[in-house]
């Protein structure tokens, strides 16, 4: 088969990629090893809270949140200790990585999801609160936005966006298909190969 990109693995990261890689226009292959019925992956059965910085949740019950002090809990808790340096640099891609989810999650990944029809519970949640401290390690001020539904109330807007996709041949969903390796030509990953499971 051949198509623009293979996303491997029909999780929420997967899904997302899909739908996106969809709408822009681009032909998907999704891959996975499990059945139709597991698509959503780990967050199907999680409990959907969502790391967001200065909702509007979080300013209703007097929670102060900024990207500066999400990224300063990062940094505390990442502990990245290793040189930067450019591309080559052991920690680059994780600080650039970081840097852009702290930014999305302070940034458009609310109105993103509100888009989307993804509500929230009222009541910030405050896991991962670490020392509990502004310059050590965890969350120093509630960031767990439970989605309203949990799991599958976050996995549902993806799922019926990658379906729509699907019915209309934009997305081929291909299920107990199993990646054991990534082909390359000339150094460049072009592909993947793998077995097609009972
Ligand atoms: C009970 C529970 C509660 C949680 N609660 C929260 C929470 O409240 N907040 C939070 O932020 N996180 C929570 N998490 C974690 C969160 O759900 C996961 O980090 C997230 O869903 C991972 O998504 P993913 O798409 O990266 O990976 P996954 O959901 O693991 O998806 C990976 C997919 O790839 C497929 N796959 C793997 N290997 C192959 C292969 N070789 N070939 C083909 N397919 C393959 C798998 O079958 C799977 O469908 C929770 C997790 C659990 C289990």
């Amino acid at each position: 088969m051949d198509t623009d990109v293979i996303v491997v693995g029909g999780g929420l990261a997967g899904l997302a990629a899909t739908a996106e890689l969809a709408d822009a226009g681009r032909r998907v292959i999704l891959l996975d090893q499990e059945p139709d019925a597991s698509l959503g992956g780990q967050a199907y059965w999680s409990f959907g809270g969502l790391f967001l910085v200065d909702s509007p949740e979080q300013r209703r019950l007097g929670v102060r949140d900024s990207a500066d002090l999400a990224w300063q809990d990062w940094l505390g808790s990442a502990g990245f200790d290793r040189d930067p340096g450019d591309v080559g640099g052991a920690d680059h891609w994780a600080l650039r990585w970081a840097r852009a989810y702290v930014d999305f999650a302070a940034g458009e990944k609310r109105s993103w999801l509100h888009a989307m029809g993804v509500r929230w519970f009222p009541v910030v949640g405050w896991a991962e609160r670490g020392g509990g401290l502004a310059d050590g390690h965890g969350n120093s001020v509630p960031r767990f936005h439970v989605t309203w539904g949990t799991g599958p109330g976050l996995v549902e807007p993806f799922e019926r966006r990658v379906r729509e996709h699907a019915a209309a041949g934009r997305v081929d969903l291909r299920f107990r298909h199993r990646v054991d390796a990534l082909t390359t030509t000339d150094g460049t990953v072009d592909g993947v190969r793998g077995a097609i499971l009972e």
